[in-house]
C-alpha cells in the first residue's frame, strides 16, 4: 500500500505548524491535522494579543521536567535569535518588555500567518475540523484513523498540547497515545494558573480586589520569583503566583516577602529612633499600597506610632511581612492555565530527536511532553525548538 504523506503532525498548534513547515522545507510531504476549526488559537490568545513568542533568557534552568537536562540539546540548537531571523524574513518586528520576554510588534495572527504561510509555500498541507480516532502502527508504516479516513505515513508527530483551556481544543489525546504506545504520563496539573482560597481569606483577598505589588513569592522546595502579585475576587494572580504556582502542590503554603530587598526589622528600629511620632500605617506606606497596609495592620491587630513599637512589636510585624505563609485551598485549574505540568516522561524520549524509544517513527513534540517553561515566552520557545529538532531528525532519516 503506498504512503499518503512522509509525515503526518497531529495538532495545528504552535509545535504542530512549526514542525509542520520545517519538515515541509526539507522535502517531506506533510500533512497537519487539528480537530479545531482555527489553527493556532493559544498563539492567537497569548501575551495579551500579542504573543510573547520567545525569552532570550532561554535556559534549560528555566524549565520543568522530571529530567532537567532535557530539553538542553533542542534548546542549543534553536534559540531565540532563529525564531527572529524568520519574523525578520516575514518583515515581523518585535519588542522586549522586561525580563528577556520578546513580544510581537504586529498582532498574534502575524505569527500564525507566518507559520501558515512558511507551511503552504513548500506545500504543507492543513486539514482542520477532523477528528483523529487512532494511530496504529505496523510494518514500518503508521495508520492514523480520522473522521475523514484512513490516512498513511512513515513518521507521526503527535502535537496535541496539554490540557490547558479545553473550549478551544485542548484534550488529553497525546497522553492517550502516548500510553498506547507503552509510554508513561508524569502526573499532570495546571501550571501557571491563578490561586483560589476559600471562607475568610477569599474575603479578605476580595475586599483587595485590584491591589498590585511587587513580591518575592517561594515555593516548599526554595524556587524564588521576584515579580507582581494581584489581588482578585477569587484570590491571588499576577506572574508571582502564576510562576510559583507551576511549584505548588496541594495543602502546600507558598511564602511571600511583601519587602523584597528591605530589612524592615532594621528599617522600624531606625524610625522608632529617628522618626518616633510617624505612625506605622505611613511607615509601610512608603513601600506597599494604603489598602494592603491597612489589611495587614488589622490582622496583625497594632496601631501604634513608630516610637511605641516594642521589640516584639517590630519582630512580629517583620516576621510576618516578610515571611507570610499563604496555603491556597486550589488553583482555577485548567479552565484558565496557561500551561499543563507533566505529560509524556522524557526517559521514553530521544532529547535529541523527540522520537519514542518505544515506537520508532513517532515523535512527540510541544506541551504534551513533560516540559514546562517559566512564564514569559518559554513555552512558545520549546515549542518551536522541539519541532525543530523531530524535523531535523526525519529529514535526516
Ligand atoms: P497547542 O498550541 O495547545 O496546540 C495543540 C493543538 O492540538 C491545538 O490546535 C488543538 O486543537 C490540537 N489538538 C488537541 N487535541 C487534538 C486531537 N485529539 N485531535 C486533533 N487535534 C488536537 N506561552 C508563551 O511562551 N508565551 C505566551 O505569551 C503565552 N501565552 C499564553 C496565554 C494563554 C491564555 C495560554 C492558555 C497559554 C499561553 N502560553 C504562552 C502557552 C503556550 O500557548 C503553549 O505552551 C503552546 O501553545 C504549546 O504549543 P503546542 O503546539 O504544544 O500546543
Amino acid at each position: 500500500m503506498s504512503l499518503d504523506y512522509d509525515v503526518i503532525i497531529i495538532g495545528a498548534g504552535a509545535a504542530g505548524l512549526f514542525a509542520g513547515s520545517n519538515c515541509t522545507k526539507r522535502g517531506l510531504s506533510t500533512l497537519v491535522v487539528d480537530h479545531a476549526a482555527k489553527p493556532a488559537e493559544k498563539i492567537r490568545i497569548s501575551g495579551g494579543g500579542r504573543c510573547n513568542f520567545t525569552n532570550l533568557e532561554t535556559d534549560a534552568k528555566r524549565f520543568l521536567s522530571e529530567n532537567p537536562h532535557f530539553a538542553k540539546s533542542a534548546l542549543a540548537r534553536f534559540t531565540p535569535w532563529d525564531f527572529i531571523a524568520l519574523m525578520a524574513e516575514h518583515g515581523l518586528t518585535y519588542h522586549e518588555k522586561t525580563l528577556g520576554q520578546l513580544f510581537c510588534d504586529q498582532k498574534s495572527g502575524a505569527i500564525i500567518k507566518m507559520l501558515l504561510d512558511e507551511l503552504e509555500k513548500h506545500g504543507g498541507t492543513l486539514q482542520l475540523s477532523t477528528d483523529v480516532r487512532n494511530v496504529r502502527k505496523s510494518n514500518d508504516q503508521f495508520s492514523v484513523q480520522t473522521s475523514t479516513g484512513e490516512l498513511r505515513a512513515r513518521h507521526v508527530i503527535i502535537a496535541t498540547g496539554g490540557l490547558s483551556i479545553p473550549k478551544i481544543g485542548a484534550s488529553g489525546f497525546g497522553y492517550e497515545i502516548a500510553r498506547q504506545f507503552g509510554h508513561d504520563i508524569v502526573e499532570t496539573r495546571p501550571g501557571l494558573v491563578p490561586f483560589t482560597f476559600s471562607g475568610q481569606t477569599k474575603e479578605r483577598f476580595a475586599s483587595l480586589s485590584g491591589v498590585a505589588t511587587n513580591v518575592d513569592v517561594e515555593s516548599e522546595n526554595g524556587t524564588r520569583f521576584h515579580e507582581a502579585m494581584l489581588f482578585t475576587h477569587r484570590g491571588l494572580s499576577g506572574p508571582a503566583i502564576l510562576q510559583i504556582s507551576s511549584y505548588w502542590s496541594p495543602g502546600e503554603p507558598v511564602h511571600v516577602d511583601f519587602l523584597p530587598g528591605t530589612d524592615l526589622s532594621a528599617q522600624l528600629t531606625e524610625a522608632r529612633h529617628d522618626q518616633p511620632r510617624k505612625k506605622l500605617s505611613d511607615l509601610l506606606a512608603q513601600w506597599l499600597p494604603n489598602r494592603l497596609v491597612a489589611d495587614l495592620l488589622a490582622e496583625l491587630k497594632i496601631d501604634k506610632r513608630a516610637g511605641d513599637l516594642s521589640n516584639k512589636d517590630i519582630a512580629l510585624i517583620s516576621g510576618r511581612l516578610q515571611n507570610y505563609a499563604l496555603t491556597p485551598t486550589q488553583t482555577e485549574g485548567y479552565r484558565t492555565a496557561e500551561v499543563t505540568v507533566g505529560g509524556v516522561d522524557t526517559a521514553g524520549l530521544s532529547s535529541k530527536t523527540m522520537e519514542s524509544r518505544h515506537c520508532p517513527g513517532l515523535y512527540f513534540i510541544g506541551e504534551v511532553v513533560d516540559v514546562t517553561g517559566w512564564l514569559g515566552g518559554y513555552n512558545f520557545q520549546w515549542a518551536w525548538a522541539s519541532a525543530h529538532a523531530a524535523a531535523m531528525a526525519i529529514a535526516e532519516a
